[in-house]
Formats: C-alpha cells, structure tokens, sequence
C-alpha cells in the first residue's frame, strides 16, 4: 500500500490544503494528514480544533486520516511504514525552503518528498492570513473548507 504523510500545522487547515489532499489521494491508497506538535509555537486554534476541522472536511473519503505527531517528520513516518511526504508548492519562497527540508530529510531517512503545485485559484492561500483575517473580523469562509468555523461566543 502506498501511503503518503502531509504534515503541517494547519493553524487551520486553508482551501490550499484541502486541494493538496484532494489531489494527494488519486496518487495515494493512503493519505495520512499529520499534525507536527511543538510546544513552543503558540497556535490560534487547539491540537483538537484543527484535528476536527480536518476530519470534518474528509468525513466522507476513508483514504485520508487525520493524526498528530511530536518530533522529526521523517521518525514519524519510519515508525507508520510510509515512504512518502506530500508537500505542496505556492511560489520560489516556499520551493526554496521546502528543498532544504527535503534535503534534510534525505539525509536521514530513505523517503522521498512528492510536491504537488498548488491549483492557481488557491496559491495565494496561507494560514497565517487566514489568521490575520479572523484576527480583524474578516470574512475567512472563502479561504478555508466549511468545516473551518468559529464560535464568537
Ligand atoms: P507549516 O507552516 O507547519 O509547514 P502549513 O500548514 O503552513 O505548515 O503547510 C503545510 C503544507 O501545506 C506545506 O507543504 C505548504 O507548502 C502547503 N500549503 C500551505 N498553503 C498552501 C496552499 N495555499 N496551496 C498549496 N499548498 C499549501
């Protein structure tokens, strides 16, 4: 079985993201979506928050789960059996960067990083911005799926 790991902070999980896995599931039997846990970043949303909003989303498709992980992505993946890391490309910034980390992980381990270039109508898309937006009472909703929503209470 060919599974696949997409791993991220998905502080929250954007429309960007959601095309990756869309798409990461017609290469893929598997497409485990992987939350990375770091205690010293500070998030808008919980582990569990952003663990639901994902799996809300892919309610209907049993190819994709939803986990979350502390440590090296690459450990992550020896330990669950998976060859592969899905990541997706937005711009030359992103390119460069996701090529060191490829690199990296090379160097650790026998896995190979598949990128997948974002659908044009959702390159722009970044979570930072999606949290910018909610920040200021914007309208968020047509940057993220719908099972993204807050509660202003
Ligand atoms: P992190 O910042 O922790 O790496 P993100 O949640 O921002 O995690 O991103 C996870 C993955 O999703 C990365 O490969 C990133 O390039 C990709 N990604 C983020 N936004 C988009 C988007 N709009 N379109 C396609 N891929 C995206």
């Amino acid at each position: 079985m060919r599974k696949a790991v997409f791993p991220g902070s998905f502080d929250p999980i954007t429309l960007g993201h959601y095309d990756i896995i869309r798409r990461g599931v017609t290469l893929f039997d598997k497409v485990i979506v992987a939350i990375g846990v770091n205690a010293d970043k500070k998030y808008m949303f919980s582990l569990e928050e952003r663990m639901n909003f994902i799996k809300e989303s892919f309610k209907d498709e049993p190819k994709i789960t939803v986990v979350s992980y502390k440590g090296l992505t690459v450990d992550f993946c020896q330990k669950n059996d998976v060859k592969f890391i899905l990541r997706g490309l937005r711009n030359p910034a992103d390119f460069e960067f996701e090529k060191a980390i490829a690199h990296t992980n090379r160097d650790l381990a026998p896995i190979e990083t598949v990128f997948l270039l974002t659908a044009a109508k959702t390159s722009y898309i970044a979570s930072s911005i999606v949290r910018d937006v909610i920040r200021n009472n914007g309208d968020y909703t047509k940057l993220v799926p719908k099972s993204v929503r807050i509660d202003k209470t």
